[in-house]
């Protein structure tokens, strides 16, 4: 039974492989989504045929209720609600984590001198060693999670909130965790040892909400993916707590899945991670637009927008999170084609971070059926801008914010976006003076060659597309 189950764990870790690599591109990430899907189902199946199982009771209750829960969130929350969502998820990831570790610490205290025989899990030393750290990476991760997930839904403010002497009281905390761990892995008797661990199991709830206090505002993706790379690392910790081989191996997959994507994010916005945890960012940004900046805003209506796209050789899309908002995708698809059969060339530009979570435009541009040739991303387009004639910006805002390139005083000066402001027009599709996610001023908006044409970007789209049908 031993062999078949460690057989069925090396069949789902490579289809958990397998579907990562396919998670690469936008044409396979269904499949290989599917597929990673059924690794998992044969993980959890073989793990409940397992021995060690005394009662199913309380297993289906889970199951049952966790089914209903994870059924229900997928088909209610909103594709912009989704970072929300994942943030939750990543929260629970961590707790089930600690939850683990906490059983297994009870687990070991009844069995007194006993476990010295019967504890298969490896000498106390070690299994103390991984329950500190599921507990400590689980609980971190839960409480920086449910943090993260209330800025982002806007149940608590999204900036930054930072005080004086903050780093001296997470660097107390981080201290006083490992500190209260040592005593808790070298204590010679477990249950002796109850008041270190509840005292790691707080200090980590803390951090968690400690962490994430001071990251504000444009680097909430970043944190989002490096919560979900701790929730991975939990559960490896769990998985060594338990000596199950499926949970080490998804677990570390996830772990370094996520570290790539938090290094791949912090590129685009060209911050190390130090400076995104540790800097304060978005603090003291100033919300609106216009106050601070020379020149003024200049609306266009439908119908001269219609001229200029009439006119053009060369259009770019820049769609952004007001994109998703607007659920404009299908019109800005159906405006692609009527601009294309009048003669342009049109692209999508594509930037890391648009929208609320990675690759978040290529999903809404896929659901519109846009062929994945015209994405293009950031480092392709902007060579190109000051040849393109028009740039149609829907919904964005921050990934378009020349402050980045120009202004070194901005909190956002040296991160990359696309240069809307080089194209010989640009566009700006928004509903009125809102500010994008990190609170920031927009340059672009005030500038000569830009025009705003406000209201909802889906109907501002529509009429466009009328424009264009009754010409
Ligand atoms: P922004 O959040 O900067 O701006 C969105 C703009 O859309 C707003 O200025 C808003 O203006 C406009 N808008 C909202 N609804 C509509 C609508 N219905 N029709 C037209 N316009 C609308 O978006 P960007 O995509 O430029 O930038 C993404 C930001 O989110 C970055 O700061 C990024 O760091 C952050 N982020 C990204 C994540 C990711 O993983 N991609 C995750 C979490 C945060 P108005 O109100 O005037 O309409």
């Amino acid at each position: 039974m031993e062999t078949l189950i460690n057989f069925s764990y090396i069949i789902a870790s490579i289809l958990f492989i397998y579907g990562l690599k396919m998670l690469g591109s936008a044409e396979t990430a269904r499949r290989g989504n599917m597929i990673s899907s059924i690794g998992m189902l044969i993980a959890v199946v073989v793990t409940l045929i397992s021995k060690e199982i005394i009662s199913y009771q309380w297993i289906i209750v889970g199951l049952i209720t966790g089914a209903l829960i994870g059924g229900f969130a997928a088909r209610l929350v909103k594709m912009t609600s989704m970072p929300e969502m994942v943030a939750l998820f990543n929260g629970f990831g961590g707790l089930a984590s600690l939850l683990v570790g906490w059983a297994e610490y009870e687990k070991i205290t009844q069995l007194g001198w006993m476990r010295y025989i019967v504890n298969l899990s490896g000498t106390p030393t070690f299994t103390s060693t991984v329950i500190f750290l599921a507990v400590l990476i689980g609980g971190i991760t839960f409480t920086g999670s449910v943090y993260a997930y209330l800025k982002l839904a806007g149940k608590v403010s999204g900036k930054a909130k930072v005080f004086s002497g903050q780093k001296l009281v997470n660097i107390f905390l981080a201290a006083a965790i490992l500190l209260s761990g040592l005593l808790f892995i070298l204590s010679e008797n477990p249950s002796g040892a109850y008041g270190y661990f509840l005292a790691f199991v707080i200090l980590a709830l803390l951090l968690g909400v400690f962490g994430v206090m001071p990251i504000g505002g444009g680097d909430m993706p970043v944190v989002i993916a490096l919560l979900n790379s701790l929730s991975g690392l939990a559960a490896a910790a769990a998985g060594f707590v338990i000596v199950n081989n499926v949970l080490i191996v998804a677990g570390c997959l996830v772990g370094a899945s996520g570290v790539i994507l938090t290094f791949i994010m912090c590129k685009a916005m060209n911050r190390t991670l130090g400076n995104v945890l540790f800097s304060g960012f978005g603090a003291t940004a100033s919300s609106g637009e216009g106050s601070a900046f020379e020149g003024e805003l200049k609306p266009i209506s439908a119908s001269d927008t219609y001229y200029l796209l009439e006119a053009a050789n060369s259009v770019v899309f820049v769609p952004g999170y007001g994109m998703a908002v607007a659920q404009a995708q299908h019109t800005v698809k159906e405006l692609a084609t009527l601009l294309e059969e009048n003669g342009a060339e049109v692209r999508f530009a594509i930037h890391p971070v648009a929208g609320r979570m990675p690759g978040h435009m290529n999903v809404l541009l896929a659901e519109a059926d846009v062929s994945y040739d015209q994405l293009v991303e950031m480092d392709s387009i902007n060579p190109s801008m000051p040849t393109v004639d028009v740039a149609v910006v829907i919904g964005a805002n921050d990934v378009v914010n020349p402050a980045a390139a120009r202004d070194a005083g901005s909190p956002i000066y040296g991160m990359p976006i696309i240069n809307a402001h080089e194209a010989r027009t640009a566009i700006c599709l928004k509903r009125g003076k809102g500010a994008g996610f990190s609170g920031l001023e927009n340059q672009l908006f005030l500038m000569p060659n830009t025009r705003m044409l406000y209201g909802d970007a889906k109907n501002s789209i529509q009429e466009l597309v009328s424009e264009f049908k009754n010409s």
